[in-house]
């Protein structure tokens, strides 16, 4: 058995105990880096030296007998995320050779916790996609299937993890980027609620989305790297001031009573049987459990898809704006300031975000914005309704992370409608500030993997790490690594 075979709380566990070091975990990670991130490309930056400094700090804090919950764990950090003296592009090239003066605080909290950088992983152009496809430094692939997509946007971190380049990951999710990245790579993801988790030092996509959260191995991991990064901070005013529960609390093995809805509108015609069968095997195996399920209607899930595609553009077109070579970034020379943010912006953002400032643009401009975006909004409190109302019934819901397991490198992008009706599972919980997690729960015939999504109200993550502990202890799934 190698190092990078441990678990992180196995990992733990050994680095308190002084049977290994986390200089020699983190040589390990950096060797296996070497040899198999090439096949990969889950990283757009590896720091080995920050790594190995971090690692030795790590090991003299313990040898001075301090402890912390992750010192000297090796982890990758989604590139969208700043990180003081490192490169961060979000995987735009608008954003290439940009340093960062400052670290985000979901970073800070890793770093003050003990982790140790490995490097920033790839995504998708400023966290739009499904695929990684679209990021300005080249597509991860799936350690699953070398010609298949990671899933996106936070496909490095899900592929980092699943290849075990990293023992855990930081990636944010605005309509599913951790959830459907980590159910196609086989690993564990969780979306917090909206305001668990600071968002200062994330590079914005669309602000009243946005959320940092962990992947990992298994259930316990994710759960003690969403301990270190959430909580309230003063630097980003939606953050909520809301106490943090020890999650190991919540790991429980046992779900008698728990009720969990599956809503019918979840399991739609045109999804992979298999990822049908895979998560209804799973519902019976709770049920069986002890769980009480109950069939659940969220009846505006069919409005999720177009009302999401309308407030996510439009906030990134704001939040795009600022990038005209003049502030971040490299800049394209032009004779008249105009010509060069033309050029800057014309060559630098790639088709996707282009798509998105455009369609965000249209959908807020006069004459227009009653009709999309004003309306769009009024749906969302509707969406929101839903779940708010399934919430007085069940504990948690029950459902897909995605209607497909990971496609093709290539299969869909050039028809950006088709990627975005992927998102036809995850949007809806980003779109009511709500809390999701992925747990593997089986896989399709080309052996990819299939992801379970569990759903619980606002700061509900205690019950969805709970069901989903419950559920993985009872299978053998999350064991289960790509071998490479
Ligand atoms: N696939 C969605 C999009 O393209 C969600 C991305 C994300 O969560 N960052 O916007």
């Amino acid at each position: 058995m190698s190092l990078t075979d441990l678990t992180l709380t196995d990992a733990l566990a050994k680095l308190r105990s002084r049977e290994i070091s986390s200089q020699e975990l983190t040589q390990a990670y950096l060797d296996r880096i070497q040899q198999i991130e090439p096949k990969i490309k889950s990283y757009i930056t590896v720091t080995p030296e920050r790594a190995l400094e971090q690692a030795k700090q790590a090991d003299e804090r313990r040898a001075n007998g301090e402890d912390a919950p992750l010192l000297g764990i090796p982890v990758a950090i989604k590139d969208i995320l700043t990180t003081e003296g490192i490169q961060s592009t979000a995987g735009s090239r608008i954003l290439e050779g940009f340093v960062p003066p400052y670290s985000a605080t979901a970073v800070t909290c890793m770093f003050n916790s003990g982790a140790v950088m490995l490097g920033k992983a790839n995504t998708d152009e400023f966290a739009m996609g499904s695929s990684t496809e679209n990021s300005g430094y080249g597509t991860t692939h799936n350690p699953w299937d070398l010609d298949r997509i990671p899933g996106g946007t936070s496909g490095g971190s899900a592929a980092a993890v699943a290849a075990k380049l990293a023992l855990g990951a930081l990636g944010t999710d605005t309509g599913g980027s951790i959830r459907q990245p980590g159910a196609m790579c086989g690993v564990v993801g969780l979306k917090p609620s909206y305001g668990r988790v600071s968002r200062y030092g994330a590079i914005a996509f669309a602000s009243s989305l946005d959320q940092i959260g962990p992947l990992a191995r298994n259930v316990r991991d994710t759960a003690s790297i969403l301990q270190v990064i959430a909580g309230h901070d003063p630097l980003d005013s939606t953050s909520m001031n809301v106490p943090v529960p020890d999650y190991s609390k919540s790991l429980i093995p046992e779900v008698k009573g728990l009720k969990i809805g599956v809503p019918k509108e979840y399991f739609t015609e045109g999804m992979q049987p298999e990822v049908e069968s895979a998560v209804h095997a799973a519902i019976d195996l709770l049920r069986s459990m002890g769980a009480q399920i109950q069939e659940i209607s969220l009846p505006h899930t069919d409005y999720g898809i177009p009302v999401y595609y309308l407030v996510a553009p439009a906030e990134a077109s704001a939040n795009l704006a600022r990038y005209d070579g003049v502030r971040y970034g490299p800049r394209e020379a032009a004779k008249e300031m105009f010509d060069s943010y033309k050029a800057t912006r014309g060559r630098r953002f790639g088709a996707e975000v282009k798509r998105r400032i455009m369609l965000g643009t249209y959908a807020l401009s006069a004459g227009y914005y009653d009709a999309y975006y004003l309306k769009a909004q009024k749906v969302r409190t509707l969406i929101k309704g839903d779940f708010e109302k399934a919430f007085a019934d069940v504990d948690v819901i029950c459902c897909p992370v995605a209607p497909r397991t990971a496609w093709k490198i290539g299969e869909k992008v050039n028809d950006p409608l088709q990627m975005y009706l992927e998102d036809v599972f995850t949007v809806p919980t980003s779109l009511s500030g709500i809390c999701g997690i992925s747990v593997p729960c089986g896989f399709d015939k080309l052996n990819l993997p299939i992801g379970l999504q569990i759903i619980g109200p606002a700061f509900g993550e205690e019950k969805i790490l709970h069901a989903a502990y419950a559920y993985e202890q009872a299978t053998e799934w999350h064991k289960q690594l790509p071998t490479l």
